[in-house]
């Protein structure tokens, strides 16, 4: 696959109004702002903040590269200071975009030469929606963890083949149990690169797990939200 050179990415702060707020889950919405002349690299994150708030979160661009709009993909959580507020913004509200931030992306020499594997739980499929919507030739597979089938955000985004929910408290799911079982079961070609993304809890078990697989550290890239 031949992808173009990127252009270089700046880390901007500015003030976007929000043009949508899109419900895919009982607490998940996407955020949708206007892209402007955004640049980003699929697999960054942006810091965000509401106008008149002094507080901000980090969240991993959900939208492609090359998209209209920029997105991101928040789940509201409970008790949390910011989540909520997101989740309570209304159309024209403004909000601030710091950003892009990050080192979390595809590794160009790898693209056309290994299968991607994508590792999610939640929220944390964000980035990997936005590189497949980026770069459609992409050989990869999404193994998403959630607790119910219903959190497959926008699932159909991916190949069917070519992803694998595994619920935790679901029978109606690709798997009925943890990300981190199923991953024990699967088998991976040598030229596999992992992307780990999510809580901390997963990604740990899952370094162990492919550690034991006998792939290195060297073949695995980690983004940990919490
Ligand atoms: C690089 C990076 C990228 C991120 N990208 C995303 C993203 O794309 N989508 C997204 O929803 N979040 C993402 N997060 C998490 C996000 O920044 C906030 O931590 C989250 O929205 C909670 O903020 P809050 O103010 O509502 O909760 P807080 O008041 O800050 O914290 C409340 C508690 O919630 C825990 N927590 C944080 N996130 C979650 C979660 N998803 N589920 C359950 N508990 C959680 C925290 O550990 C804390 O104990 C990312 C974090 C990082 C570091």
């Amino acid at each position: 696959m031949m992808i173009d050179m990127k252009p270089e990415v700046q880390i901007n702060t500015n003030y976007y109004k929000v043009e949508d707020l899109r419900s895919l889950a009982e607490n998940t919405f996407v955020l949708t702002l206007p892209k402007s002349r955004f640049k980003f690299v699929a697999g960054q994150h942006i810091s965000l903040s509401i106008q008149g708030d002094y507080q901000s979160r980090e969240y991993s661009i959900y939208s492609a590269e090359e998209g209209d709009n920029l997105e991101v993909l928040v789940k509201e959580v409970d008790g949390g200071y910011f989540s909520p507020k997101l989740k309570h913004l209304k159309k024209g509200e403004m909000v601030e975009v710091h950003g892009p931030f990050g080192k979390f992306g595809l590794d160009e020499k790898r693209l056309d030469s290994h299968k991607h594997v994508f590792i999610a739980s939640g929220t944390g499929i964000a980035p990997f929606h936005s590189m497949v919507k980026s770069y459609p030739e992409l050989d990869y597979e999404v193994i998403h963890g959630v607790r119910y089938a219903s959190e497959a955000y926008e699932k159909d985004t991916y190949e069917n083949k070519r992803f694998t929910i595994c619920a935790s408290r679901d029978e109606n799911a690709d798997f009925k149990g943890r990300l981190t079982e199923y991953l024990k079961k699967a088998e991976f070609s040598e030229n596999t690169c992992f992307y780990l993304c999510g809580n901390s809890d997963m990604i740990f078990d899952a370094m162990e797990i492919l550690k034991d697989k006998g792939f290195d550290r060297e073949n695995v890239t980690v983004e940990v939200y919490f």
